[in-house]
Order: C-alpha cells, then structure tokens, then sequence
C-alpha cells in the first residue's frame, strides 16, 4: 500500500491497529505519537524512538510500521505480549532533552493505563528512560533492582542459538566450530556476537563503519578485519547482519556469498520480495524479528520479577522457533521471512481472537489479578 497520501486511520485500519494516540505538550514542546498495534495477546510492548522525521506523517507512518512489526515479534517469541511503540519528534535526536519533555512522554503512556509498556529504542539513553519512568511505572528495561538492563547481551545470545539451527538446517549440525562467520557491525549487540560466536570456536571476520569498535575484536579475540564494503561479498557459511535495516536488497542480494544469513538488525530485508530473492539463490534466511528476539524476551521477563537464568532459558528457544520456521516453510513452499509471518500471525489470531487488553485487566502473569503497576511504587 502506498502510505504517502493514505489518512492515518486507512492505514490502521488496513495494519490492523488498535489505536494511536497524538501526543503534543506545549509547555515542554513535546511531539509525540503512541501506537498500539495489538493487545490481543497481552498489553503492547515496544521503544520509544527519538528522531527527526520530515513531517508529522511520516512519524505516523513509521510508528505504524514498527509496532506492527513489535506484535510478530512477541507473538513468534512466544510472549504473552502484543506489539506497541512510540516515537518522539526532535530536531537532534543526539542532543539531550530537557527533563519537562520527557516527562511529559511519560504522563502520556501512563495515561494508557498500561496498554503501552515503553522499553529504549534508537535515540533514547538510560538517562531518558529514567526521567519517563519518574512519571510512570509502565517502563522496562531499567538499570538498577528488578530491571533487566541493557538488552544487547540477550540479544547476541539469541543469535547464537538461532545460528544453531540454521546450521542443522544447512548440515544436520549445529556446531559453530569451524564455520566462518562475518558480523556486519560491531555495536552494542555485534560486539557480543562476535565473542560468543569465538567462544563457540567459530572463525569471525568484523566489519563497522566504527574502526575503533573493530580494532577492540581484532586485538581481543583475534577477530579478522574486513573493510565494510566487503562484508556482504565475502565467502563465509553465516553472514550476521548488525547494523542497519535494509542492508539486503535487490542490488546486495546478487553479490552476496554466504550459505545463510542470521543476525539481530531489524528489517534486514529492503522489500517482501527480498525473501523469495534470497531462497531463489539458495541463501538461507533466518528472520531477523524471530533471530532478534532476545531482546524483547529480556524485557518480558521483568513482568514476573527479572531472573536472568529464566531470561537465558526462554531465549534459548528461539533456536526451537527458528526450526519450526524452517519446517513451515518447506510444507508450505514459501520463503522463510513469509513462514515466520504466517506462524506469527496465526497465533494472534488463535490465542487472542477476540482478545484485547484494558487497563486494569490481568495479564499472563498476574495470576488472575489486575495489572497495576510493573514496579512496586
Ligand atoms: P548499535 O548502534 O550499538 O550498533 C550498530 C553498529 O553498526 C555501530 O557500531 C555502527 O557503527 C555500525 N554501522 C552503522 N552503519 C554501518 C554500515 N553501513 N556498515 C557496517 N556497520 C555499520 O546498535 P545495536 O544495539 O548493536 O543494534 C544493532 C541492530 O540490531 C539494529 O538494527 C537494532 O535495531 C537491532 N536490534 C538490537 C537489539 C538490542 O538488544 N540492542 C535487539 C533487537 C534488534
């Protein structure tokens, strides 16, 4: 659908959302939007994104995409969760906001009663999320007692294990030793990738706009350097996107050179059809939003109070997603990307038909009581 000249609601209504909240503070001059996609399986949970968007709509058109997103991420996690997000309009996302404006972000979601729970996203510091959280308790991911923290540890985890079914897929083994894999991008989550994948005795080559991120991994494991425009040409079993969305479209897919692809960036993939492009070259390719998971799990599992050994367990089975993702997949004779979608989608439509999450309600795992607050006052 071309989203240039659509009205908001004709895309919420063709995306399936719930509702979309317009948030504007004259005094502290927040711009703000608040989507929920869906709460049929639990309250929403997503970022909040900081950015600088070209108008009003695009910041509407993104939300919307990326809680969408957020719903078939929880769902194809397994979570008792929908999907959320919201995004916050600035001329600088890197220049630091004034403690009025994010507290007014926070009114706003605590006005939804819990039906956005807001976690970090791109733009946003532990310091934002701290002021947001002094107005609300429907925040995750905090530092400090009963916060799970930074996510990227998890997440890297999660790719790990998705790695290991991609390799049993492709050999009937899901042993990294040995295999070469190449991390495009070396960030909060590529850093620990890139460690746990040499631990595993896998052959790691780097690669990041960041010569310095790279110049760690290369002194401390012994990691191989690879200019970044190599990344996608070169010869390796698992190339590991990183960075940025987008990377594999219809002028990279030709070139690249890996048997699989398997790393935590979001919407890896340019276009839909990216899917069948790369299937059609004989590349597998394991979902970024299934692979990527272990963030949100992490955050999930503060809901129940944080345990981190529950977290490690729970993203484990993201190898166990990613299997049933391959299996669909062949019985259905579509590319991967479409199967996750498919599995994702009908667990919404199983489990949460008719559903949907008010405040007050009990969530999964509240026993039966209402949800009142994530964090005791
Ligand atoms: P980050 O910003 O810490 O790291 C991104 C890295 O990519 C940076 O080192 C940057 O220099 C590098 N980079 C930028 N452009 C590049 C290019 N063209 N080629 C090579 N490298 C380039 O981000 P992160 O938290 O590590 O997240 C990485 C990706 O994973 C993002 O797409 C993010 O949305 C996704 N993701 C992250 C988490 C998490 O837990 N942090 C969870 C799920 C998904």
């Amino acid at each position: 659908m071309d989203t240039t000249d659509a009205a908001v609601t004709e895309l919420m209504t063709a995306m399936g959302h719930e509702q979309v909240v317009l948030v504007a503070d004259a005094p502290s001059g927040l711009r703000a939007v608040i989507a929920v996609h869906s709460t049929a399986l639990g309250p929403s949970l997503g970022g909040i994104r900081f950015w600088r968007y070209p108008s009003e709509h695009d910041a509407a058109v993104d939300v919307l995409r990326l809680s969408q997103a957020m719903s078939l991420k929880a769902a194809a996690a397994g979570l008792h969760q929908g999907g959320g997000k919201a995004v916050v309009l600035v001329d600088d996302p890197d220049a630091p906001r004034t403690d009025a404006l994010l507290r007014a972000m926070g009114r706003a979601i605590d006005d939804l009663g819990g039906r956005y729970i807001a976690a970090e996203d791109v733009g946003a510091t532990p310091h934002d999320m701290q002021v947001i959280a002094s107005e609300t308790p429907w925040v995750t991911g905090l530092e400090g007692p009963g916060g799970s923290g930074d996510p990227s540890p998890m997440t890297a985890y999660g790719v790990v294990q998705a790695m290991g079914a991609v390799l049993e897929e492709l050999d009937g083994d899901a042993a990294l030793a040995r295999k070469r894999v190449v991390v495009d991008g070396v960030g909060h989550v590529g850093t620990h990738l890139a460690r746990l994948l040499v631990e595993a005795g896998a052959r790691v080559a780097v690669a990041d706009v960041n010569r310095e991120r790279v110049d760690v991994l290369v002194r401390e494991i012994g990691a191989e350097r690879l200019p970044v425009e190599r990344a996608l040409d070169e010869d390796c079993d698992i190339l590991a996107p990183c960075a940025l969305g987008g990377v594999l479209n219809e002028k990279t897919i030709p070139r690249v050179q890996c048997r699989a692809v398997c790393g935590a960036a979001n919407n890896q993939l340019a276009d839909a059809a990216d899917d069948d492009a790369l299937a059609g070259r004989g590349i597998l390719y394991a979902p970024d939003f299934v692979v990527n998971a272990g963030g949100i799990i992490n955050l999930a599992e503060e809901f129940a109070g944080y345990d981190r050994q529950r977290a490690t367990k729970r993203t484990a089975q993201i190898a166990d997603t990613v299997r049933r993702v391959f299996e669909l997949a062949r019985t259905e004779r579509v590319p991967p990307g479409r199967a996750a979608e498919q599995l994702a989608r009908r667990r919404i439509a199983e489990e949460g038909a008719g559903h949907r999450f008010r405040p007050g309600d009990a969530a999964a795992w509240t026993n039966g009581a209402p949800l009142r607050s994530l964090r005791p006052s």
